[in-house]
Parts: structure tokens; sequence; C-alpha cells
């Protein structure tokens, strides 16, 4: 029998730069570790402004710039070192932790898997210290100008660990990974100035100086002071504020359910539980409250070493802390409904109207979850888009104002423009032309794409995904790196005519067909009193619509994505939706389901033979615009079988 292979070598301790490789494996696992590391390390050292940077989702650099207290020469050689730490001194501190960080591994543990340079500076009378280490080895230490404050540049992660570098995801994924953590750590700490770029690109940039009701509407939204009520307890043993959804407004989704233990943001479902058995019966079936708690407790009743990441903690006593939160929130959401019933809900929120600075448009924690499913697919994230469906809030709260980028990037996007299939060709005004090699309108094989609505300029072939053919007339299916997709084609088409339509809107320039003479509708004499009063919106979304005697209508403009022959029934269709409104409808709400109405009318039916050459369009232009994973029904939009689970089925 051959001698196990461990048999032959003695034990010997390894040496440093491996074992700081080997910390390396739990706590960096992607970029956004590194992120979430460095963010945490900024938090904790007081900093009030925080810039991230970060190219290639995070492959090739990541940056992190903060104010804050910045280290001396001997500190930042320590801070570098495994094992060192200023956050704890002794065991007994372990169980009182208040700062987020204390293993003192971290930046040992990136130094090792990347090339790393800290720039730190605590006083600037006495200069700034630069340290450059490549793969765990110390380069270079030396003096430098710098401000007080600390810049650490992290660029090729994982250089020198392959077998990580395989596993990251697409630049997509990664990156909402980051952006994540920003968000997390921006509605735990809303006095911080955050900042996050990618590839040149301003994505999110939070005003410091807030509290939480401002920034949980910088991130989500204006919408979200209408659904939210403030919840606060006070007792010794704990303590918690923060927002939580009306029991009218329950969402179809989790994405917006945070938790904060001592500004730690955590996973814990003893919380999770308690606030969900407080809604009890006010939720629904597949409905979830949206909430945002900071919770504080004694740091020794509860245990935040448990977890290489530390996202999760363990309460001391579990079931205290749920009989309180169950009780407590039922209480609340009991006021509030007696509140609500007598017609006065929204007295009750704490949400005011507030300057939105900037607003994030990629999926988030949702999409995140889709993203680890369907892990490979690949989308050119050149912009950013709305993640809007309905149950998500609206865009527009982005002010394009903060930065040159920004400007860039919408003025890249006024090129797009709806045109009818058809004319697309004949038409297109050679300014209109991307400036890819992939566009390629003026060979546009006409008769191959008579059933789509497009949006231009158009990508013709998707970059990452390959079609395989159509399946019931109803999915596309196709494959990339990781697998094979199946995608809802309807679920998409729709999806993306909704984005586009409401991007349009929010810049209000929807674009629209005019019609000479006016198109005239009859109306019943209900649905005219009803038109009459939906004026404004209509035209907002593209229908200019103007009484013409009686109850009969002209129409002169609708929106360009629609077919002439469906005025009547689409506008038809929105009055019934208005109705349902009554008087209660909010001025957005009423917009959201105009658009909807529209896109969905717009859209591929259900069942539709689609040639190779329209798949195709359709998949490159998701990639163009980089919608969402989920229909507008907030259900996904595909599914993905990964090459593994294909193997694993066939038992390969
Ligand atoms: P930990 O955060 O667990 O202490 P790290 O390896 O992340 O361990 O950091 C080591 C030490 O370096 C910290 O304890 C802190 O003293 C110092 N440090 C790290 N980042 C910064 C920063 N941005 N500003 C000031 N000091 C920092
Ligand atoms: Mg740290």
């Amino acid at each position: 029998m051959p001698e196990p292979a461990y048999a032959k070598k003695s034990i010997r301790i390894l040496p440093e730069s491996l074992i700081n490789k080997i910390a390396a494996g739990e706590v960096v696992e992607r970029p956004a570790s590194v992120v979430k590391e460095l963010l945490e390390n900024s938090i904790d050292a007081g900093a009030t402004d925080i810039q991230v940077t970060v190219k290639n989702g995070g492959r090739d650099l990541i940056s992190i710039l903060d104010n804050g207290c910045g280290m001396n020469e001997a500190d930042a050689q320590l801070a570098v070192e495994r094992h060192a730490t200023s956050k704890i001194v002794d065991e007994n501190d372990l169980f009182r932790i208040q700062t987020l960080g204390f293993r003192g591994e971290a930046l040992a543990a990136i130094a090792s898997v990347s090339h790393f340079e800290l720039l730190t500076c605590e006083d600037e009378n006495k200069g700034a210290t630069r340290i450059f280490i490549k793969g765990g080895y110390l380069e270079q230490v030396g003096k430098i100008g710098f401000p007080q404050g600390t810049k650490i540049t992290v660029e090729r992660l994982f250089y020198n660990t392959p077998a990580r570098l395989k596993f990251l995801k697409t630049t997509a994924t990664e990156l909402q990974h980051i952006q994540q953590h920003l968000v997390q750590k921006s509605l735990a700490h809303p006095h911080i100035h955050f900042r996050l770029t990618h590839n040149r690109q301003l994505l999110l940039n939070l005003s410091g100086g807030q509290d939480l009701q401002t920034r949980i509407q910088q991130l989500f939204g204006e919408e979200f002071k209408e659904i939210l009520m403030t919840v606060k307890h006070e007792e010794t043993y704990l303590q918690y504020s923060g927002f939580i959804s009306f029991p009218s407004k329950p969402r179809t989704s989790r994405r917006w359910q945070y938790i904060f233990v001592n500004d730690r943001n955590i996973k814990s479902p003893a919380v999770n539980h308690g606030v969900y058995d407080g809604y009890g019966t006010f939720l629904g079936k597949g409905q979830h409250p949206v909430f945002f708690l900071n919770l504080k407790i004694d740091p020794t009743e509860i245990d935040v070493n448990v977890h290489p990441a530390k996202t999760e903690i363990r309460f001391r006593n579990n079931q205290l802390i749920h009989t309180i939160l169950v009780d407590q929130i039922s209480r609340a959401l009991k006021d509030g409904a007696s509140r609500r019933f007598f017609g006065r809900e929204h007295s009750h929120s704490q949400m005011s109207h507030t300057e939105v600075s900037g607003q994030i448009e990629l999926p988030m924690e949702e999409a995140l979850t889709l993203e680890s499913q369907y892990s490979g697919m690949t989308f050119h994230k050149r912009k950013k888009r709305s993640t809007e469906s309905r149950d998500l809030p609206p865009r527009g709260a982005l002010k394009a104002k903060h930065s040159a980028e920004l400007s860039a990037f919408n003025a890249e996007k006024t090129l797009t423009k709806i045109r009818q299939a058809p004319e697309i060709i004949q038409n297109q005004p050679s300014t209109e032309i991307s400036e890819s090699l992939d566009y390629a309108p003026d060979n546009l094989p006409e008769h191959e794409i008579r059933n789509l609505r497009l949006l231009l300029p158009l990508p013709l072939i998707p970059q990452n995904i390959r079609v395989l053919g159509q399946f019931r007339k109803t999915y596309i299916m196709a494959e990339n790196e990781a697998g094979l997709l199946m995608i809802e084609q309807r679920a998409l088409h729709e999806r993306l005519l909704f984005d586009y339509y409401t991007e349009g809107l929010q810049k209000k320039a929807v674009a629209v067909q005019t019609f000479q003479p006016s198109l005239l509708i009859e109306l019943s004499p209900q649905k005219s009193v009803l038109l009459e009063q939906s004026l404004e919106h209509l035209q907002l979304s593209g229908f200019s619509v103007s009484p013409f005697g009686g109850s009969t209508f002209a129409v002169n403009t609708i929106p360009e994505i629609l077919n002439a022959d469906q005025v009547e029934k689409v506008i038809l269709e929105i009055l019934d939706q208005l109705a349902l409104f009554g008087k209660r409808g909010q001025g957005e709400e009423i917009i959201r389901d105009i658009c909807v109405v529209v896109s969905t009318h717009a859209s591929l039916t259900a069942e539709q033979e689609l040639s190779l050459t329209e798949m195709e369009i359709l998949l490159a232009q998701w990639e163009k615009i980089g919608s969402p994973m989920t229909s507008l029904q907030d259900v996904p939009i595909l599914v993905e079988f990964s090459i593994q689970e294909l193997e694993r089925r066939l038992k390969r």
C-alpha cells in the first residue's frame, strides 16, 4: 500500500507570507471584501470623507482615500503586519468591541495577494509615509507628501493566487458587491460623505452630514418618504431606532431590509424573525416589509467574532431580542394602522422632502442573489440604468450636475432613440450611428426584425451570450461562459422598453410619433371625465390628447414605442388603471402605471416566433442597456443552468 503523502513530511511552522496568504483566503474573498475591510478601517479612523475608486470591478484597481486620523511611520509599518491592531489590547476587549475591525489581519492579508500601496499621514508637520508591498513582501518604505488621512491602493488583486482570480465573477457582479458594501456603510454612517467611482464613472455621491432618512432617500429615491414610518424603542437592554414600512406598503422583495447592530451591518435571524412576526398578518404571502433598523446593545451582550467577514453576530439572548421586536413592532404598526384608518397615515411619517444628491441605480441585494444564481451573466454595464419596477422607487433623483463624468454619460444616452423597426432602416440619420463597430444599422436585415420595436443605436450581436434557438416560441435559449440560459422573451422585451421609456420620461424627452391629422377617439361619459382629469399625466408620458367636443378626444402624439393601431386600447387600459387609483393616486405612481401599460402593449406577445437575428438583437440591447434580470413584475427573467449543475445531474 502506498504511504500517505503526509507521512513523509515533518511538521514545520509556515513562513509569514504564506500564513498571510492563507488568511487572505478567509478575509479577502473578492474585490468587494477588500473594499469592505478598507471602508471599515477608514470609518474606524474617524473619516468624514471617503472616496472609493475602482477599475474593472476591482480586479485592476481598488483605491480608498480617507480623511481619518492617519498613522505615523512606526504605526504604518506595524499596521501591515499580521495581528497588528490598535483596536484591542487583551482578551477582555474581544468581548466589548466598539470598532468595526479588531483582528488586525486585513491589511496584511490584502497586501499578501496584491500590489499594495499605503500612503498615510497622522500629523502634517511630521510628513507622510509610503509603504509598498508586493505579494506580501515589503518593497519600500519612505517619506512622501500627503495630507492628513490615508490612501490605500490595491492593484492586481489575486495576481499570485490564480485559483482565486478564476473564481471572480463578471465585472458587473463584482461591482454590485462593492456597491452593496458602500450602501450598507453609508446607511450605517450617514454623516460620512461617500463617493464611488468605477472606470471613471461616478456611481455614488452621497453627501455627508445627513441623517438616516435623508440617506435612505439619497440611495433609494424619494418615494421612500411615503412608505416609511419611524420607530424608536428606548430601554436599557436594547435600544433601536429607524424606519419600517407602513403595513399598507409592503414590497414583493426583501431588497430594502437593513439591520445594524452597534453600527455594524449584519444578518440576524433573531432580528429578522422579530420584525416579520411583528408584522404578523399585516403581511400577505410573498410580501415583505422594508426596514432600516439601528440597534444599540451593550457590546458584551453580543459576540461579533463568529464569522470571518464579521457579517453575523451572536446575541447572548436571542429569544429576548426576538420577543422585544415582535412586541414593539406590532405595537407600532397597530398605532400606525389606526392613524391610517383616520386618514392620517403620512402624518406619522418622519420622512420629509429632502434634496437628493445621488441615487443608486444598479440592482442591489436582490439582484445580488439573482446574480449569484445567474453567475455567468455578463453585461456591459457601461451606463447607470434603472432597476425600476413597480416595486422599486422611481428614479429621477440623479442630478447630473454633480460631475462632469455624469454629464458625459448622459450625453451618451441621448444618442439613443426609439424607432419602430421598419423606419429604422431607411431613416437612420448618420449622426445617430454609434461609435462602436458592433452597431451596424445600415446592414440591418430588415425582414428579420419585423417583430421588435427596437432601441437605437443598435448593437446587433451580443458580446457575451450566444443564441442557440427558441423554445416554444416563448424562451430564448442561449449560452454564455457559465452555462445554458433560458430567457423569457416577453418579460425581457417589456423590461427593456420600460427602462428605455421611463428614462426618456425622466429626462422629459419621451420619443413620440405625431398624427396629422389627429387620431380621434370616442369614449364613454365616465371615461371622458377620467381622461379630462389625466391629460397632464398623459402628456408627460408622451400622449398629447385634447378634448374635441362631447366625449370625443383628439390624439396628437403617442409614445413612439407604440403602434398607431394600439392607441385606443392602450388609452382605455390606462383609464382603467387610473380609475383604480381614484383620488388618492400619486403622480409618480400614475405615471409608472402608464409606463407599465405602454411597455406591455409595445412588447412581444407571450408566444411569438423570433428569428435568430431578432433574438440576438434583443440580447445585445440587454447587454447595452444593462437592465436588471427581473421583470416588471419583479420575478426573474431568466433561468441559468450552470455547466456544473448539468454535469452533476448527468452524474459526470
Ligand atoms: P484591524 O482593523 O482589525 O485593526 P487592519 O489590518 O484592518 O486590522 O488594520 C490594522 C491597523 O491599521 C488598524 O488597527 C489601524 O490602527 C490601522 N489602520 C488601518 N487603516 C487605517 C486608516 N485608514 N486610517 C488610520 N489607521 C488605519
Ligand atoms: Mg480593519
